[in-house]
């Protein structure tokens, strides 16, 4: 570890990462090298957990080419000097944010998006400017393997390495003084990260989890609320970070809720017997999850496959904060629905748990809607919509206290992998000598008025 760390430190010193051109090369051969090899990206993610090539490219791939094609279109802009008010007490002065990469930076990857979450955040890092190692999550091995040969056969590891591994090999690398820890994955774990990267005073983003929630008013439309709402918890069996992990729902629309989303599932085939469908990742995810399901709360579904780590998509019903399945993040194809009569009984209870990375308001009410941003902390979110604001590079994706901190994705990604040298320049024509000893009652009036303004 510490030989990969020092050949990129010493790369990195040669300044040859600061260069545009340089950056914008490596972009484009990680685009052309995604893209060229979609078929072994597409088995290797099938190997893993069943994924089929129409999800990776929709969730995976297509949201790296966007990522670069939009760095591709505005790197010139983000990593140029930007020239900032200078207040009187200066004058006469120009004052500019300079924007600089922070050096070597480490990415540990989650396995759920196993593509998406190694490389969006690598991405980011070369486009401003930083050498990367990168740990992708072990539990997907197939496309651990697959990134690591195909990094090793296209970069220089002294810019760009993967090192795969598990517990074992994380440690080692936390061990490292990093410029740079970017780390995705459980909230145990980022505090982990957290502790150890607070040894060397070295910056995080945090990207982790959280039971996010779907509230659904009166109001909402009905139908197309179902037919999203599904997508977005079904997608990847549920094993999602913004997905949907629980519904809460106005009491008088609950039936009528989950009539329709049964129907939904029922009518877009997201069972077993589709070719779309994802598997659960591991064994104990599976037996975790199986532990979840109370067979009295099951409204429709609770069918489980464990040669093939398969579980039907579920609506649980009759469902209480105190039941298994509100203890702890989801992160698979069971959906609690909750009710609710008041909507402010909704918002104490949300406020009382974790703040989570996602929160989905289906609402038509203009007050409802600016009530519940206005009382709710959370990551990110959609009103009417859920999921699809992570597509949006235009947004900061990232969470707040328990499911994160910082943000990335389009020039988001850039400000995390950079530091903004603040930098006053000062001509040599004019000295004003209001600062200078000796003082007097005069100086200090000016000065007492100049620096207030
Ligand atoms: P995880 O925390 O178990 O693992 C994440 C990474 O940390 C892996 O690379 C793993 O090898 C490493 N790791 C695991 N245990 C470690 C330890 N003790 N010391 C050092 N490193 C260790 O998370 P996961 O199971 O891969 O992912 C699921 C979690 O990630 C969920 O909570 C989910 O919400 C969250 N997640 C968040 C986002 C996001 O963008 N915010 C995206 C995907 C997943």
């Amino acid at each position: 570890m510490e030989e990969i760390i020092s050949r990129q430190r010493a790369f990195f010193n040669t300044h040859s990462t600061k260069e545009l051109s340089f950056r914008l090369e490596q972009l484009e051969k990680l685009g052309h090298v995604l893209t060229t090899h979609e078929q072994q990206l597409n088995e290797a993610i099938f190997k893993d957990f069943k994924k089929s090539p129409i999800e990776n490219y929709i969730t995976e791939l297509a949201l790296l080419l966007k990522e670069i094609k939009d760095i591709k279109n505005n790197l010139h802009y983000w990593a140029r000097k930007k020239r900032v008010a200078t207040n009187l007490a200066n004058f006469p002065a120009a004052s500019y944010l300079y924007p600089e990469p922070l050096g070597v930076c480490l990415v540990i990857g989650a396995w759920n998006y196993p593509y998406q979450l190694s490389f969006a955040p690598v991405i980011a890092a070369i486009a401003a400017g930083n050498t990367v190692v990168l740990k992708p999550s072990e539990l997907p091995s197939h496309t651990s393997s697959l990134m690591a040969t195909l990094v090793k056969d296209h970069f220089d590891p002294a810019f760009f390495t993967v090192v795969e591994g598990g517990v074992e090999a994380t440690t080692e690398l936390l061990d490292q003084k990093f410029d740079k820890i970017f780390f995705t994955g459980s909230t145990k774990v980022g505090k982990i990260v957290y502790k150890a990267a607070a040894k060397n005073l070295t910056p995080v983003t945090l990207e982790m989890g959280g039971k996010s929630p779907a509230i659904i008013m009166k109001d909402a439309h009905l139908k197309m609320t179902v037919k999203r709402l599904i997508w977005a918890k079904f997608l990847n069996s549920g094993q999602t970070c913004i997905a949907p992990d629980y519904v809460m729902i106005e009491e008088s629309i609950e039936e009528e809720f989950l009539k329709l989303a049964k129907e939904e599932i029922l009518s877009a085939k997201y069972a077993f017997e589709n070719d779309n469908y994802v598997q659960i990742i591991n064994e104990s995810n599976f037996d975790r999850l199986v532990g979840l399901l109370d067979p009295d709360k099951i409204y429709y579904g609770g069918k489980t496959d464990k040669d093939n780590r398969y579980i039907q998509p579920t609506l649980m019903f009759n469902v209480t904060f105190e039941d298994a399945v509100m203890q702890e993040e989801i992160f698979g194809p069971l959906l609690p629905v909750i009710v609710f009569d008041k909507l402010d009984h909704a918002i104490d209870k949300i406020r009382s748990l974790p703040k989570p990375l996602s929160c989905y308001i289906f609402t038509r009410n203009k007050q409802t809607e600016r009530k519940l941003l206005k009382e709710l902390s959370f990551g990110g979110g959609a009103i009417n919509e859920a999921l699809m604001h992570i597509s949006n590079p235009h947004l900061p994706f990232g969470g707040v206290g328990n499911s994160g901190i910082g943000n990335y994705h389009g020039e988001a990604g850039f400000e995390a992998f950079s530091h903004y040298k603040s930098i006053l320049k000062k001509p040599t024509w004019l000295e004003l000598p209001l600062k200078y000893p000796p003082y007097s009652s005069s100086k200090f009036r000016w000065l007492k008025r100049l620096m207030k303004l």
